[in-house]
């Protein structure tokens, strides 16, 4: 009978130490993945002390509460969706390339200044810059024909040298 009892002691034993052991584990985890998690989502160090200490003191509440009340995004995800925002904000102000030549221009450019490229067109009612692919002018809703953007390369010869107009023809014309 003895060595029977000393045996559910042992077991005994060696249960609690298991379940003490996981719960000490579970605990931990819970406590170093809520910390890198409210990392992630707040900088400030009080909040991030708050979450993490709430969740070691009430350990499967504090859990529960903290999956509720953590902020919804994480740093980065907010500062990726300020990049869009300010990328949409920016198309908005100043979406013009010269699809020629690449380099930057004004919203109301018709042409492109350094390689000639017709940009926008003016409106026939309001003269307003629009886009060449647009089909109704926004500003006075006159409707119009959309045309396709063709970059002019620079270096094209003239048309009219292909005409055979000799060199002295040029200077008179000038
Ligand atoms: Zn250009
Ligand atoms: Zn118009």
């Amino acid at each position: 009978m003895e060595t029977i009892l000393e045996r559910v002691d042992d077991i005994l034993v060696v249960l609690l130490t298991g379940c003490g052991g996981m719960t000490v584990a579970l605990w931990g985890g819970m406590g170093i993945w809520v910390f890198r998690d409210i990392r992630a989502r707040s900088r400030d160090i009080l909040a991030q002390a708050l979450a993490t200490l709430l969740v070691v003191l009430l350990p499967v509440i504090g859990f529960i509460v903290y999956l509720m009340l953590r902020p919804r995004e994480t740093l980065s995800e907010a500062y990726e969706r300020s990049l869009e925002q300010e990328a949409l904000l920016q198309a908005i102000e100043e979406p013009e390339v010269c699809p020629g030549c690449g380099q930057r221009v004004r919203v109301e450019y018709l042409f492109c200044p350094s390689c000639h490229t017709k940009l926008k067109r003016a409106c026939p009612a309001c003269n307003q810059p629009i886009h060449l692919r647009w089909s109704l002018c926004p500003y006075c809703g006159t409707n119009v024909t959309p045309q396709v953007i063709e970059p002019v390369p620079s270096a094209e010869p003239k048309p009219k040298k292909e005409k055979g107009g000799g060199p002295a023809e040029e200077a008179a014309q000038e």
